[in-house]
């Protein structure tokens, strides 16, 4: 093994994380399970982090892009009008935004999910005139200035270079929800001139250690925001696409963001895309002002567009939302077995997070999985949340893999 990763260790930038918690070399993947070079066949909770959330090399997907690139049809655009980006957002339309009643304009902000973040930014600060962003702690929105900006904590040794962010409390069960808002109404309380221009926010904290906000938390923050005129930002990046059971994951809450900041799993097949909605109003850029050469990715508009056909596909919506109860009825019960070790879990949908008391615990359970042929990773501020995110189409029969995996490590860990 010591001579297949050799080249990355003294080539590659020591920045690299998710290589040190799986040191082998992958190779190949379809569906929910990914093989490394030695023919280890692993069962995939960890779907890229959200951004295949229809696992990996989904046939449907596979076959489009295929047949396009057989076609020498364009590749790379920029924002030049393409026959692939006018089906994208046609069907993103039809498909997703018309049955759901939401009138957005789509801004393509660049390949990554980062970059939706900062035009959301941007464009609430010119819209607005104001400055201050209001985040929530533990967030995550990405690792450009702007967006890291949003958790100072994070950032460490580049806060001073972010100012203009506010942090509130995030929601937590176990106090009330006017309890946790009481923070934002403070906030929000303060003169005009103060004022966050927006407040940007994650439904469930992907990276945050899977926290989830209530429904009622969300309207009454939503409340608060439009009698302020402060913006509403949905960072959707790594909880939409499905990932908690609808295609975004405000909508079983009933509230309407001003933007929606969408990537991972939007182009379906792990290709590069993000994009933010906009209320049409809100769409006051000049033509250019916030540009980038990798907005035009046609590869990824294609998969995206062939993607969003599961949104009528009831076997495909039926056997997401029985996947989600199983993984959410295991992880409770797991929870419910080592009390001593978990203090619960945490999540939606199909992202649920297994609370360890103590970090350790957490990545022994992981390195057990590694083991046991089972990719998970650990999220949280103190990286003590076990997190399970397969894709949304795992078969019943990976799922059961995935799960014993999961259930012996848990075993061996503790
Ligand atoms: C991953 C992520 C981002 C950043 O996306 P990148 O593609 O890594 O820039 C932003 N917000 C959330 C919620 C994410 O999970």
């Amino acid at each position: 093994m010591q001579d297949g990763t050799s080249v990355f260790e003294d080539l590659e930038s020591q920045v690299r994380i998710y290589c040190r918690q799986w040191p082998t070399v992958f190779s190949t993947a379809r569906g929910s399970r990914i093989r490394d070079e030695y023919g280890v066949e692993y069962i995939d909770f960890f779907a890229g982090a959200g951004s295949l959330n229809y696992g990996h090399n989904n046939p449907h997907l596979k076959q489009a892009l295929l047949r396009y690139l057989q076609e020498d049809s364009i590749v790379q655009s920029l924002d030049m009008h393409t026959t692939s980006k006018r089906d994208f957002l046609q069907a993103f339309h039809q498909k997703i935004m018309a049955p759901r009643g939401l009138d957005m304009r789509i801004q393509f902000s660049g390949p990554s999910g980062t970059t939706a973040v900062e035009a959301a930014l941007k464009l609430a600060r010119k819209y607005t005139g104001r400055r201050p962003i209001l985040s929530f702690e533990n967030c995550f929105h990405g690792m450009s200035l702007g967006a890291l900006a949003l958790n100072p904590h994070a950032a460490g040794e580049m806060a001073q270079l972010c100012p203009h962010t506010i942090v509130a409390r995030y929601d937590d069960e176990s106090a009330t929800v006017s309890h946790c808002l009481a923070s934002v109404e403070e906030i929000l309380s303060g003169p005009d001139a103060e004022l966050p221009a927006a407040c940007i926010l994650e439904t469930v904290q992907g990276e945050g250690g899977l926290s989830a906000a209530r429904a009622s938390w969300l309207e009454g923050l939503a409340g608060l925001c439009r009698s302020r005129g402060v913006l509403l930002i949905v960072d959707d990046i790594q909880v939409g696409c499905g990932r908690t059971g609808s295609f975004f994951s405000f909508e079983q809450s009933g509230i309407l963001p001003d933007m929606v900041c969408l990537s991972k799993s939007i182009s379906g097949y792990g290709l590069p895309l993000a994009l933010t909605l906009l209320r049409p109003d809100l769409d006051i850029w000049n033509p250019g002002e916030h540009t980038g050469t990798f907005r035009g990715s046609n590869p990824s508009f294609v998969t995206g567009t062939a993607a969003l056909d599961f949104w009528q596909d009831t076997a495909f919506l039926d056997g997401m939302s029985a996947a989600g109860m199983r993984l959410e009825e295991e992880s409770r019960s797991l929870a419910g077995e080592y009390p001593d070790v978990m203090s619960g879990v945490r999540g939606r949908g199909m992202a649920w997070g297994l609370v360890c008391r103590e970090t350790d615990v957490a990545r022994s359970i992981c390195e057990r999985a590694f083991t046991n042929r089972l990719l998970v990773e650990r999220s949280g501020r103190h990286n003590n949340v076990v997190k399970l995110m397969p894709p949304l189409n795992i078969s019943e029969a990976d799922m059961a893999l995935g799960l014993d995996a999961l259930r012996k490590s848990v075993k061996e860990a503790v």
